[in-house]
């Protein structure tokens, strides 16, 4: 039986207090640039005020690594526009309900009188469509690899015929390939996401070995975050050939979870992908295999999307935030014009975003 006080370790200062002493004393001998891909890890990072140790040269972007910052505007359409149907339920992720497509929102959707709910679980939205059957269920599926495994078995169970989807998925492996080429040698490493890594293994990075960048799967704990950016300096420093480490070893294994993948690969095929104010990122999406076209819900209700749909608000920079080009702190809307009460980018909106996290925690 796991020791009760396992969990406590990983924040426990006698332990993290040596961790960041060796962290703010770290001398790099050049400029390194470490780059995080999880909305989870920039939330712990802020919360735990973690790159205010970090020393001089030194420097820990993020990536995009937060599902609903870069759902484009277009897919939130397809979503408003299943829910402005007579007779249409809109389930989706709360993070989804505030995100801007043009002028709206599906929370103001809401207001207007659109039957738009939030779920936890594609399971909580099968669950609507049987216990409603005179409705039809759209689901707005939106995530990484680690969400996508639930949203496979539910269709891959589902019985009732009136629950469809609007696929929003992406896979993390080619944007960390995307990153690479669009960085030109900037990138020094990747802090790579935990529950993603779950599904894809240690194994599912062996890209990033060719390619001569090393990488650490990390945990989410101030004690995972610190030994994180500490291994990964330090294997930088020392140079190729560069072999990724799996630090989150109490839960990632080296391949992974096969199982997963193997559902997934069974409900959805491999597609190009628009992420939002970044683009098409070749190979980075997921649509639904033939057999399983039945539960598209762009077919079934002949929905569009709105080729007008505007994925950079005006002013705003998250697009820069989350390919590591720019600090939320570099908005002039920052904190002013854009808040979590009243945001104007999704990096704002999503609890897993950057500049609500960063805003979240910047008197810590
Ligand atoms: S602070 Fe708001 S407006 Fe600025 S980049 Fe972030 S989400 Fe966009």
């Amino acid at each position: 039986m796991m020791d009760e006080n396992f969990f406590d370790s990983f924040h426990d200062p006698v332990i993290a207090g040596p961790m960041a002493e060796s962290l703010i004393s770290l001398k790099p001998t050049r400029p390194l640039t470490l780059m995080h891909v999880c909305g989870t890890h920039e939330h712990s990072l802020a919360k735990a005020g973690i790159r205010s140790m970090l020393p001089t040269g030194l420097r820990l972007v993020a990536g995009p690594g937060c599902p609903v910052c870069v759902c484009p505007a277009s897919d939130i359409s397809l979503a408003v526009q299943a829910a402005s149907l007579p007779d249409v339920t809109l389930a989706t992720f709360g993070d989804m309900f505030r995100v801007p497509s043009g002028e709206t929102t599906l929370e103001l959707l809401k207001a207007r009188g659109a039957d738009v709910r939030v779920v936890y679980s594609p399971l909580d939205a099968l669950s609507i469509a049987m216990e409603d059957p005179d409705k039809e269920v759209v689901f707005m599926a939106v995530g990484f690899e680690t969400t996508i495994a639930p949203i496979a078995a539910a269709l891959r169970t589902v019985s009732v015929p009136n629950f469809s989807v609007i696929t929003s998925l992406r896979l993390v492996p080619p944007a960390l390939e995307f990153l690479l080429e669009r960085s030109e040698g900037a990138l020094d490493g990747f802090i790579l996401p935990g529950h993603v890594s779950i599904v894809l293994g240690r194994e599912g990075y062996s890209f990033l070995e060719d390619a001569g960048i090393p990488g650490v799967i990390s945990g989410f704990e101030p004690v995972d975050m610190l030994q994180g950016i500490l291994e990964l300096a330090r294997m930088v420093e020392a140079g190729p050939p560069f072999k990724t480490a799996n630090l989150y070893r109490r839960v990632v294994t080296e391949e992974g979870n096969r199982k997963a993948r193997e559902l997934i690969e069974s409900v959805f095929t491999v597609s190009d992908s628009n992420w939002r104010g970044i683009g098409t990122i070749p190979g980075s999406g997921l649509r639904l295999r033939e057999e399983y076209s039945r539960f598209d819900a762009v077919e079934k209700m002949n929905l569009s999307p709105d080729p007008n749909a505007v994925d950079v608000m005006p002013g705003c920079i998250c697009h820069k935030v989350i390919l590591g080009e720019a600090e939320s702190e570099d908005c002039p809307l920052f904190g002013t014009g854009c808040t979590p009460r009243m945001p104007v980018g999704p990096c704002m909106v999503s609890s897993e975003g950057t500049c609500r996290a960063r805003y979240q925690y910047r008197q810590v």
